[in-house]
């Protein structure tokens, strides 16, 4: 098994950087694994097309503000590119093209007919008045505008983007097409053609890969959830729903933890209204990063790359850890972890909820149909199910961790389809 050694002191790697090398640490090892030749293996590392953006921004004071943007299309061997939109300073085109790989093996692993694809603007949205984040979103939209379409390449919400976001995105795209077209991006609001059961959908997988992994009742088992954006909170609601005891939950503002469980609806609440879990009067205070250190059953990482490392990995007590995030662990945290006995269930799996219910938004919007929520749950449930089972049964059969077999079938999948597309010309 080869690792991708950066050629750059540590302290230069930057969090994107250092989320590349994860995504091209676990290729390699499922490449290993599957015996890929080094042609095959340079294609599956390498994104199809990447693009770099200056997005122009009117600021109210008048000001013009120019801010990065990027769209990268990691694979289409296996149908239009898929994948998020992310609005954060940190972001850049290394961290895009690593989410974009991750995606091309989520819908692999699932099996929806996507190849991988992410965007991002490297800007924090909490700075931007609501005009000003439109008018970014619209010009960013019109730069990456040769890219997208319905049957190219199909953005959702991420981290900094929500379904304000995807309706400017829909709108911008139609304006210049000439004619509504719902099926360029999905995450949409329901007026615009988006799907019930949309909003949830990634927690709602996070609790089923929970469920499933955990093997027993739910009741009374321990949850920390670090992140309580779109999937961190509802990801606690459902869990505790199904009767787990949400003992913690944090957000870049603060962490709060109450040992006899936390009321997660009142406390969804109180960040609604003041932009924060912090100051929640139920529960105490806790520092952020202890939050991932707590004595628990459960901890899902539900905000960014790279928040368990080798620094705190060895402190990690969970048994088991669900990524409601994409790439929370790196390597080396994953290693430490494995060692140690708990079970990690891969982002690629845990969080492919979300994409399982972009990819049923699109269907409807394809078809100018739409689905009961209980038709929606019922094809998430059968998807994630079908593909945690497939891990599991793959995992025990060859000696993998989960996060290897996810890999190994979804990097086998995307391979094949290459094989059998042969090369042109
Ligand atoms: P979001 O912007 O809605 O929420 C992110 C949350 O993380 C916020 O509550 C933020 O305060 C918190 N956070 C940031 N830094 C933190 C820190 N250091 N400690 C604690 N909390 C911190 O984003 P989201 O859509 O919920 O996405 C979260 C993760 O899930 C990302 O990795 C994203 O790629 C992944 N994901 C999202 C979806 C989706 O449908 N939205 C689907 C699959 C995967």
């Amino acid at each position: 098994m080869s690792i991708m050694v950066p050629s750059k002191t540590p302290a230069l790697i930057t969090p994107g950087q250092q989320a590349l090398d994860s995504a091209l640490h676990q290729l390699h090892q499922a490449a290993e694994h599957l015996g890929l030749d080094d042609g095959l293996r340079t294609m599956l590392a390498t994104p199809r097309r990447s693009l770099t953006v200056s997005v122009p921004v009117r600021r109210e004071d008048g000001r013009l503000d120019v801010v990065q943007g990027f769209r990268v299309q990691h694979n289409v061997s296996r149908g239009p590119a898929k994948g998020g939109i992310r609005f954060h300073p940190g972001t850049d085109i290394h961290e895009v093209t690593a989410l974009a790989m991750w995606m091309t093996w989520k819908c692999a692993l699932v099996g929806i007919p996507y190849g991988g694809a992410k965007g991002g603007v490297a800007v924090d949205p909490a700075t931007l008045t609501v005009r000003e984040q439109e008018r970014l979103t619209r010009r960013y939209v019109n730069e990456i505008l040769p890219l997208i379409g319905p049957e190219k390449d199909i953005p959702a919400p991420d981290v900094g983007t929500d379904e304000q976001t995807m309706a400017w995105i829909m709108d911008t795209y139609s304006v210049s097409a000439g004619y509504s077209v719902p099926g360029v991006v999905t995450g949409k609001p329901m007026t615009l053609g988006g799907s019930l059961g949309r909003a949830g959908a990634t927690s709602r997988g996070v609790q089923i890969a929970t469920l499933a992994a955990l093997g027993r009742s739910p009741e009374g088992v321990g949850v920390a959830v670090q992140g309580f954006g779109k999937v961190g909170a509802l990801a606690a609601q459902y869990l505790s729903d199904a009767g787990c005891k949400v003992v913690a939950v944090s957000d870049v503002g603060g962490a709060v933890h109450a040992a006899g469980g936390l009321d997660v609806s009142r406390l969804r609440a109180h960040a609604a209204e003041h932009g924060s879990v912090r100051g929640y009067p139920h529960a105490d205070e806790l520092p952020l990063d202890d939050l991932l250190e707590l004595d628990v059953d459960v901890l899902v990482p539900a905000a960014l790359e790279g928040a368990i490392t080798e620094a705190n990995a060895p402190r990690v007590r969970a048994r088991l850890i669900v990524e409601g995030a994409n790439g929370p662990l790196t390597p080396e945290a994953d290693e430490i972890v494995n060692a140690s006995g708990a079970t990690v269930v891969p982002d690629i799996l845990a969080n492919a909820g979300g994409v399982i219910v972009s990819y049923l938004e699109w269907v409807q919007n394809m078809q100018a149909y739409s689905w009961s929520s209980g038709e929606v749950e019922l094809k998430l449930r059968d998807l994630m199910e079908n593909a945690f089972a497939e891990v599991r049964s793959l995992a025990g059969a060859r000696g993998l961790t989960l996060r290897q077999a996810a890999h190994v079938i979804g990097v086998g999948r995307v391979a094949e389809a290459h094989q059998m597309r042969g090369l042109y010309p």
